[in-house]
Order: C-alpha cells, then sequence, then structure tokens
C-alpha cells in the first residue's frame, strides 16, 4: 500500500477549518430552529453536554486551521477563506449555543443530517484514499469539488422530499391486504437471507433501470451527469440529476416496498446502498482479492464511467459483478483501471450544478 505521495495536495487546511466551521455555524443555527432545520428522528439522539464539546473543538479546530493556513497562505484567496474562518469562529462564539427546548416538527430541513452525514462520510471513506489512492496527485480539492459538493448539500437537504416522493406512491400500491399473506412470510426468513434477497432483487432492478438510463437518449441526458466527473474520490459520487436520481430510487424501492422486507432489513438495505453509492466511487485502488468478483468495488465502478469507448455501456451492477456476467456487460478487471472518466462530449458542462441541472432540457 502507497500512502498518498504528499498530504498536502490532498488535503488543504484552510479549506477543512473553513468547511468544519461552516458546518459549526450551520449547527448553530439549526439548534436556534430545531422545529424546522434537525431531523425528527436524530433529535432524540442530541445531548446539550456532548453536542457543546464535539461544537467547541471543532470551532477550536477550525481557529487553529486557519492560524495555520494563515501562515503558509500561498496567494491572496487562500488568506481570504482563513479570514472567514476567524471569522465565522468568533460570530459562532458570540451566538450563545446548545441551550435550546427541542422543538417539533414533522417536515425539516436536515440541516443536522447533512453535518453529521458530510463529516461522517469524510470520516469514512478518506482513509482509502489516503492509504491505497488510485491517482496519488489528485488532490480532494480539485477544479470541480465545489460542484460535487453543490450535489451532496442539494442531496442531503432533500432526502426527505425524495423519500417521501417515493413512499408515498409505494405505500398506496403495495399495502394491501391480499399481499399480506407473502409479505409475512417473506419477513419470517432469517435475517441474513432477507437482506441478501432484497439486495440482489434490487439490484437487478436496478440494473434494468440503469440500462434503460443509456440507451434511451432522453434519459441518458439526465443520468449523463452522473458520468461527469474526471476526478472520482468519495464526494464525486454524489453527483446525480435530481430526476434522474428519484427514477432510480423509485425502481429499486418498488420491489423493496413489494416485498415487505421487515423493517431492520429495510433499514440495513438503505445503508448498504448509501454506504456502496459513495464507495464505489472512491480514488483508491483498494483491493480485495477475489472479492472484487463477488461484491461491487471502486475498480468495477471506475470502469463503468471510463471515457474508453471499449469500456462504456458496461458495469451497470451496484452491489454484485454476477449481474453483468450474466447479461453480458462485464468489463474485465484484468487490465487495472480506466485511463479517464468522463463524457467524451467536449461540449458537455463539465461543472456547474445550475448548468447540469438545465442541461437534459435544453435542445
Ligand atoms: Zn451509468
Ligand atoms: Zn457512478
Amino acid at each position: 500500500m502507497a500512502f498518498h505521495k504528499d498530504l498536502s495536495t490532498y488535503f488543504k487546511f484552510q479549506h477543512i477549518g473553513f468547511i468544519i466551521s461552516l458546518c459549526s455555524l450551520g449547527a448553530v443555527v439549526a439548534s436556534k430552529f430545531p422545529g424546522i432545520l434537525t431531523t425528527d428522528t436524530l433529535r432524540i439522539f442530541y445531548k446539550a453536554p456532548t453536542l457543546n464539546f464535539v461544537f467547541w473543538a471543532a470551532i477550536g479546530f477550525s481557529f487553529i486551521a486557519a492560524i495555520y493556513g494563515l501562515l503558509v497562505a500561498e496567494n491572496k484567496k487562500t488568506t481570504y477563506i482563513n479570514l472567514a474562518s476567524i471569522m465565522l469562529a468568533f460570530l459562532i462564539y458570540l451566538l450563545p449555543a446548545f441551550d435550546y427546548e427541542i422543538g417539533q416538527g414533522t417536515i425539516t430541513i436536515g440541516l443536522d443530517w447533512l453535518i453529521i452525514d458530510l463529516l461522517l462520510t469524510g470520516l469514512i471513506f478518506t482513509p482509502f484514499e489516503l492509504f491505497a489512492p488510485l491517482h496519488p496527485s489528485q488532490s480532494k480539492f480539485h477544479a470541480n469539488w465545489k460542484t460535487d459538493l453543490t450535489y451532496f448539500i442539494v442531496f442531503d437537504l432533500s432526502i426527505k422530499f425524495i423519500l417521501l416522493a417515493i413512499r408515498f406512491p409505494a405505500l398506496y400500491f403495495f399495502t394491501n391486504p391480499a399481499y399480506a399473506q407473502f409479505q409475512s412470510k417473506i419477513q419470517a426468513i432469517p435475517f441474513p437471507l432477507q437482506l441478501l434477497m432484497a439486495l440482489i432483487i434490487a439490484d437487478f432492478f436496478q440494473y434494468a433501470r440503469h440500462y434503460t438510463a443509456h440507451k434511451i437518449p432522453f434519459l441518458w441526458k439526465f443520468h449523463s451527469i452522473h458520468h461527469s466527473p474526471e476526478n472520482m474520490d468519495w464526494l464525486a459520487g454524489s453527483r446525480s440529476h435530481l430526476c434522474d436520481l428519484i427514477f432510480d430510487r423509485s425502481v429499486i424501492f418498488m420491489p423493496i416496498y413489494f416485498l415487505g422486507f421487515s423493517t431492520p432489513v429495510f433499514l440495513s438495505y438503505t445503508f448498504v446502498v448509501a454506504f456502496q453509492s459513495v464507495w464505489a466511487h472512491t480514488n483508491s485502488h483498494i483491493n480485495l482479492g477475489f472479492l472484487k468478483y463477488v461484491i461491487v468495488t471502486p475498480q468495477f465502478h471506475h470502469w463503468h464511467h471510463a471515457k474508453e469507448k471499449d469500456a462504456h455501456d458496461k458495469n451497470f451492477a451496484v452491489h454484485f459483478p454476477f449481474i453483468d456476467m450474466l447479461f453480458g456487460t462485464y468489463q474485465s478487471l484484468e487490465n487495472g483501471h480506466p485511463q479517464s472518466t468522463g463524457v467524451p462530449d467536449p461540449t458537455f458542462p463539465k461543472q456547474g450544478y445550475l448548468k447540469q441541472f438545465l442541461y437534459p432540457f435544453k435542445r
């Protein structure tokens, strides 16, 4: 295993400090309006003393990172970012933090979830990119990281509405007493087997919808946004057009709701999907030995994003490569990794959330 060659090319402490101070500001604002800005299911876990400790540690870290950033600032832009971090830290210091009464609210914008998800995902997947980088010279803060971060933020803030949009029709169609009998039989299957069933069935549905998204030009316009990252990393996996995302999740959750898997299986399935959709994009050559033929790895999915013509329309599965082997769309993993990723069309908008959002609607 080769460590990322130069830590300072991967990380920019001033950027991290700035992001953490923004997260801290978000946390304070969320604590002021818990009924609107915090996720109802997460609220029960919040304990003021613990939150205060984490919060002040975060502010302290971003303050130190900003001071360090000022000392090593290469240009005016980084100086401004560091000054902004320091000002943010002071601003937050002036606002009294977590002394709130936990309020009520059902349809909320989960600002708290966004902060937790961003920090946790970063903590889980950064080590893969640091200890087994595929492109060691690629910085975490490459040219398009802001576009990727925008996708991450928009997705997290709208997740509740997306899930509602999927759940409502699914429950309407599939909560039928006629299905109760076989649904209870499915729920009686042991947990590991039930979860495996859910993953395999959903991946077959996902395969079909993914294949269609590549083959029907109208759908490809939306799905091509997901293929646009030229710098693959854990954050780049967030890039998906909102319409493409809703289409995808509606299709994969259809069999899950119809078959009525148990709640632990449903939750575990949701977790595995979230984990694998980030992990498959990491800038990592992590080698799992023979397991790379059994489960989807970054290598497998990077080939799906390859610019090389021979690799187009290959490796559609998101959980199990055997599905591609079955349908003849498997790209061999014997040739290492693709040379480059992205959409070959030179006129395609490579970055900018709004530009990419409008792209499919243009003639
Ligand atoms: Zn695709
Ligand atoms: Zn992908």
